[in-house]
């Protein structure tokens, strides 16, 4: 099969002849339709995340039809729709795994990263963490919901369920599903975007946001949460500055540049950071529940997969309205 191989951290991808994924007991052979491009691909490309499976097929937003099963699949057969998230094995006897954090298992593993994932034909996954894929996503619109979704998903599931006000800091991919989420259940978005990025404030004003600005300007309105997609450290104490008392900022990226130091009082009064890592198996069965019904539609620009790193390199420029999508045929 075609794969998009990462040879060596901080060089390009390269397309490769390599041979079909081997399927053990438990495993899916995928036939892709699609695969996502996330911001965690460029951060495991450009060497932010250590120790990838190298080589390595990146990719963990996989939309595509199941064409062979291990002896032991109990649950999805061949010709259904699977979806495969970030999260690809966990343990399920360590102390995380055992008290429902499985997302932080000591024996994690993750698609695309330390598991081959979909930038390929074909993908090998775990049955017990792939998703049957509501058919309104059997498409490229649906690979987005994988990755960007689940994890703005999870962030969402963060904060009280009080909030009203909320702020999204970096309106890319995960930004533009979770306002349609956050939306259908009354909350009102402020988004936030590269200072002077007019396209992506109208993008989230036609999307229903009640304010979009840089994130450099004050909302109008003192906000009960904010989310931070974009990896921007310096986001973290702005966003402080923007809560009201008891908010909280949640950070949702795998990786931030450094934090700068801010005073006391803009966390004082019961502000707080989170971070989010990941997702458990529960997150994707919530949000896959949830996004048929609000719905959920994806803005996707798609690419064929020997163009991975031309959508690789848009992402990094801020070049993409919604998400990058690779497209097999
Ligand atoms: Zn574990
Ligand atoms: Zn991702």
């Amino acid at each position: 099969m075609d794969a998009m191989v990462l040879e060596e951290q901080k060089k390009p991808l390269v397309l490769r002849k390599v041979p079909l994924p081997h399927i053990s007991a438990n495993q899916l052979l995928i036939k892709l339709t699609a695969c996502g491009v996330c911001r965690t691909d460029l951060h495991i490309i450009d060497g932010e995340l250590t120790q990838p499976k190298l080589p390595l097929i990146p990719g963990h937003e996989i939309i595509g039809k199941v064409v062979d099963t291990g002896s032991a699949v109990t649950h999805l057969k061949i010709g259904d729709v699977a979806g495969v998230p970030w999260l690809g094995y966990t343990c399920g006897k360590c102390k995380y795994c055992l008290r429902g954090q499985e997302n932080l298992c000591e024996s994690v593993g993750f698609t695309g990263y330390t598991i081959d994932g979909g930038y390929a034909e074909y993908a090998a996954a775990n049955e017990q963490y792939c998703f049957p894929i509501p058919p309104i996503y059997n498409n490229p619109s649906g690979a987005p919901l994988l990755c960007a979704g689940l994890i703005g998903y999870r962030c969402y599931s963060m904060i009280n369920k009080n909030a009203i006000n909320f702020g999204i800091y970096g309106f890319g991919a995960a930004a533009h599903i979770l306002i349609q989420v956050a939306i259908s259940q009354g909350k009102k978005i402020f988004a936030f975007t590269r200072d002077r990025d007019i396209d992506a404030q109208q993008f989230a004003l036609q999307l229903g946001a009640a304010w979009a600005g840089g994130s450099s300007e004050i909302p109008p309105e003192k906000l009960d949460a904010a989310i931070i997609f974009a990896p921007v450290g310096s986001l973290v104490p702005k966003a402080l500055r923007d809560l009201d008392k008891g908010g909280i900022v949640v950070c949702g990226g795998i990786h931030m540049s450094d934090i700068p130091s801010f005073p006391y009082d803009i966390l004082w009064e019961e502000r707080s950071i989170q971070s989010v890592a990941n997702l458990t198996r529960k997150d994707a069965e919530q949000f896959l529940t949830i996004a048929p019904k609000v719905p959920v539609k994806t803005e996707v620009t798609t690419y064929k997969l020997t163009d991975a790193n031309k959508a690789l390199s848009d992402l990094r420029n801020g070049n993409i309205h919604g998400a990058a999508v690779l497209v097999m045929d």
